[in-house]
């Protein structure tokens, strides 16, 4: 017999004190980007140190700037694998309360059509339940074999829905503590109910704000139209040099280091059967944007993109 089977038979049997021990962290009201729940963003860090002790781990809160790190450690056997896992605890911010049809902080198993139940609550999606499906799999491998099969680091920040800003400094400060084998993040989601997925990149983001500087006034369009410089008509004209009509980004150099996917990859993908229609439609499109002859899937999955995110 495997060593897996055993321990999955174990995350069945305890399935209703995991959901338990997970509701106790859904009700933590942990919204980073709100300072009036600071406290309560503590209190998940506090309270995921308490329990990740009770499965041996030598866990601590570890303080930032901002809202605190939990950074816990477990050895594995000699000459085993380093692996460090990454999650959050923190959680969006909830308004408008009034489209929630239940309190988001008190979670719920609720039957959503025919044998489809869900997990109603802020964070069960993004990135509590996640997380907890790690520290539940460590749970059930150290009761089933005495011991984990791999030197583990957990790290879970509460700052990653208001940008991370300690992530960085924290890992250049910690980075011989931290340091692993592999790195494994658990801020993804699956391809859907029944099928799962192994996200293996995540596109990062640079951001350049562009102010263009035109009159010192407002200015009225009938006296000064026509002499005058439009700022919207300047700004309008760079964001629409951005992109070509093949929908490919122009700024030189912007492609530079952009693998190909390798077509066994692509092939994967295609695997799944999903459309442009499929993808756009319900968000109330059709017509992909991005660079022609890609699918969607590898534009999003693949390709960097130059997006606009609003203009003042
Ligand atoms: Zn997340």
């Amino acid at each position: 017999m495997s060593a897996l089977a055993p321990v999955l038979d174990r995350l069945d049997q305890s399935l209703d004190q995991s959901l338990g021990r997970l509701f106790d962290l859904l009700k933590v009201k942990s919204i980073s980007t709100d300072p009036a729940y600071a406290a309560e963003c503590r209190k998940g860090a506090e309270w995921l140190v308490a329990d990740l002790k009770t499965i041996g781990f030598d866990a601590s809160v570890r303080n930032t700037p901002g809202h605190p790190m939990v950074v816990a450690h477990h050895d594995g056997p000699a000459g085993s694998p380093h692996v460090l896992f990454y999650g959050h605890y923190d959680v969006q911010p909830v308004d408008p309360l009034e489209l929630w049809d239940s309190d988001p902080f008190a979670p719920a198993i609720k039957e959503i059509g025919p044998d489809h139940k869900v997990i109603t609550g802020r964070g069960s999606a993004d990135d509590k339940g996640q997380l907890m499906t790690f520290v539940e799999a460590c749970r059930a491998w150290k009761v089933v074999h005495g011991a984990l099969p791999c030197k583990i680091t957990l790290l879970f920040e509460g700052e990653e829905e208001s940008g991370s800003p300690s992530l960085k400094p924290f890992l250049e400060a910690n980075a011989a503590e931290l340091k692993a084998d592999f790195a494994m993040v658990c801020d993804t989601g699956m391809w859907d109910r029944d099928t799962p997925a192994i996200s293996t990149a995540l596109r990062g983001l640079v951001g350049e704000e562009i102010t263009i500087h035109a009159a010192d006034r407002d200015l009225h369009s009938g006296e000064f139209g026509g002499a005058a410089a439009n700022p919207i008509r300047i700004l309008a004209k760079i964001l629409a040099d951005i992109h070509d009509d093949t929908g490919r980004v122009t700024i030189p150099g912007f492609y530079d280091g952009v693998e190909e996917t390798p077509s066994q990859v692509l092939k994967s993908w295609e695997s799944l059967g999903e459309t442009a229609d499929d993808f756009l439609g319900p968000i109330g499109l059709s017509v992909p944007a991005g660079e022609k002859d890609r699918s969607v899937l590898e534009l999003v999955w693949a390709r960097p993109t130059a997006e606009f995110n609003g203009i003042i």
